[in-house]
């Protein structure tokens, strides 16, 4: 498959580009010279928080659902030094920096809103590094205030690098949030983030994030109301991740092998999160897509979304790929995207 091999053209034979950028929200404007693709990645820095079309939905008040926090690898995309690069502009990257564009993508999350009893409450799994990136594009966004639980896949900087990010809801909005977390995992955070888990060392007056962590088995637990069933995977030779099952949502974010004894756990799956790094081959830690679309044949869900895409990614051409794959295989398999919201029943 030919998905991330487009090659843009030098700079060098392009003309220089002049153009009149207006911003709705501002009044400002201004001329930006200059050649594409920097242009393009001028404009989109200065409008990238007033231009998207999200911005203002508000969520349906009756109905579960899932949203994309993050679906992108640990250095998030555009990588910086795709675009400080000028002989070998990596064109995903480059149409990362356009308003809205689903290339786009920060640490790989999501945000389950669970309605239980007449009020919803938002179960986070996992809050890497761009936590507070992904937080401030998506919460004012479509209306969400609290944090009522966290659950951690494992303990990679990805996963919870934004522990500390956690301390405005904790100084601001709540007491505290309960962490959902492997002992493995807990043992690194004690050294990671040893100021949150043992808080006797914090001077007095400093205000923290204020984490109530819970060590959880392989086995199913419960969640704010929400039966969630952990899905031991292995995310390279020897280091374990959890998966976690919610309904019939099957959320499996990191991983590069998922051992015979877990597949039952994944029996009858409505939806499929599933990672899938890149395009033409796996890595030695996360599936890529070949091995990704093997694993859900073999899963038979009925829905599939791919999320942990790195800048090989390109979502168009992609997306293009997966929907022809519904006719001649008969599969639901789809990219997620920064932002995306999905409807459930939980
Ligand atoms: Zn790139
Ligand atoms: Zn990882």
């Amino acid at each position: 498959m030919a998905v991330g091999s487009i090659r843009l053209p030098s700079l060098t034979s392009l003309a220089p580009l002049k153009r009149q950028c207006s911003y709705r929200s501002s009044g400002i404007s201004l001329s930006v010279n200059g050649f594409y693709p920097f242009k393009r990645i001028v404009q989109a820095c200065l409008q990238s928080s007033t231009a998207n079309g999200d911005i203002g939905v508000q969520l349906p008040d009756d109905q579960s659902e899932i949203i994309f926090m993050g679906t992108g690898t640990s250095e998030g995309i555009p990588r910086v030094s795709c675009l400080t690069n000028p002989l070998k502009t990596c064109p995903v990257c480059s149409k990362a920096t356009e308003p809205g564009n689903r290339n786009r993508r920060l640490n790989t999350s999501i945000l389950i809103r669970y309605l239980n009893s007449s009020r919803k409450s938002n179960i986070l799994i996992d809050v890497g590094k761009f936590f507070y990136h992904s937080a401030l594009r998506w919460f004012p966004a479509y209306g969400i205030r609290t944090i009522d639980a966290v659950i951690i896949t494992h303990s990679h900087a990805d996963a919870i690098g934004g522990l500390d990010d956690l301390r405005d809801w904790t100084n601001n909005v709540q007491p505290n949030i309960p962490i959902y977390v492997a002992e493995r995992d807990f043992e690194v955070m004690k050294k990671t983030h040893y100021y949150l888990v043992d808080t006797s060392v914090i001077l007095p007056g400093a205000a923290v994030s204020e984490l109530q962590f819970n060590i959880i088995p392989e086995e199913p637990l419960n969640v704010h109301g929400l039966k969630v069933t952990p899905i031991p995977v292995w995310h390279g030779r020897g280091y374990r991740s959890l998966g976690f099952r919610f309904g019939n949502i099957c959320y499996i974010s990191d991983v590069s092998e998922i051992p015979e004894e877990t597949y039952p756990l994944l029996q009858y799956c409505d939806i499929l999160i599933l990672d899938a790094l890149r395009p033409d081959r796996s890595s030695s830690t996360h599936f890529g897509l070949p091995r990704a679309l093997e694993e859900v044949q073999k899963i038979q869900p009925k829905r599939t979304l791919f999320t942990g895409m790195m800048h090989l990614m390109d979502h168009e051409e992609v997306s293009d790929y997966l929907s022809k794959l519904k006719v001649s295989e008969g599969l639901d398999v789809q990219l997620s995207y920064d932002g995306l919201r999905v409807p459930v029943t939980l």
